[in-house]
């Protein structure tokens, strides 16, 4: 239901919690965060209810070092409310790591295909069979991750805004979308994600609107955009100017 992200030089977590404290009018049911520092494995923490559970888990973000991380406040439209089913949603090795906000049409026959490749599913969401699919294009291909979400967005059909990191870029945050609204915004050598202005709104009023179809790679204040041809494509920075 809400989704923000941040790359930059501070703290991720802190920046996260407070932009989906902006989101939180949209309703939700649980909610969860993705960090990662550096090389080192991604920490995850999610839990059920009100953003305050989360908040408290994590002493305000303060409990979770790295600058670079996604961030998600979940309506469950597959699967009941819990923190299994919550975002973030992980592949096994940690490789692929996302949020994503709509509704992935064909999951069940994805997920039967990726059960025969030797997935194992853990949750009810149609989330996981999208960071899932990422994963086995990502492995199949032996591509970039661009290449990865392209061939999943090929396949997919649905709505979808999702926010995905990948292992072996722990710098970097990619971004894919379709039907399901999604900004990016720069400032000082930091890059932000939000499904909606507000939770950005406090750090930049700088932002790019990504467009269906669209895919985004992420690095500190830099932002790249790609066709579903992986051909790099331009974007205007748009200043936003009204108040929230
Ligand atoms: N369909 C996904 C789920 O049920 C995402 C829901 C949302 O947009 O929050 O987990």
């Amino acid at each position: 239901c809400g989704i923000v992200g941040f790359n930059g030089h501070k703290n991720a977590a802190p920046v996260l919690l407070d932009g989906l404290s902006k989101l939180e009018y949209r309703g939700y049911d649980s909610s969860g965060i993705a960090v990662r520092d550096g090389e080192a494995p991604v920490r995850v923490v999610k839990a059920k209810g009100r953003l305050s559970v989360l908040c408290e888990k994590t002493d305000d973000g303060r409990a979770v070092a790295g600058n670079c991380g996604i961030g998600h406040t979940r309506w469950a439209t597959h699967g009941e409310p819990s923190e299994t089913n919550a975002h973030p949603h992980c592949s096994d090795d940690g490789n692929v790591v996302g949020v994503h906000n709509g509704i992935i049409e064909n999951y069940q026959e994805l997920k039967d295909k990726l059960v025969k490749k030797g997935y194992v599913f853990y949750s009810e969401t149609d989330t996981e069979v999208a960071i899932k699919l990422i994963d086995y294009y990502y492995k199949k291909y032996l591509g970039t991750p661009i290449d990865a979400i392209n061939h999943a967005m090929v396949r997919i059909r649905g709505s979808y805004a999702l926010a995905v990191m990948f292992k072996e870029y722990p710098e970097e945050i990619y971004v894919a979308r379709k039907d399901s609204p999604m900004i990016l915004g720069v400032e000082n050598g930091e890059s932000y994600i939000a499904s909606d202005v507000p939770a950005i709104l406090k750090y930049t009023r700088n932002v790019y609107y990504i467009g269906n179809m669209e895919i985004a790679r992420l690095q500190k204040g830099n932002i790249t955009f790609y066709n579903l041809d992986g051909d790099e494509i331009e974007k205007e920075l748009v200043e936003i100017k009204w108040d929230t």
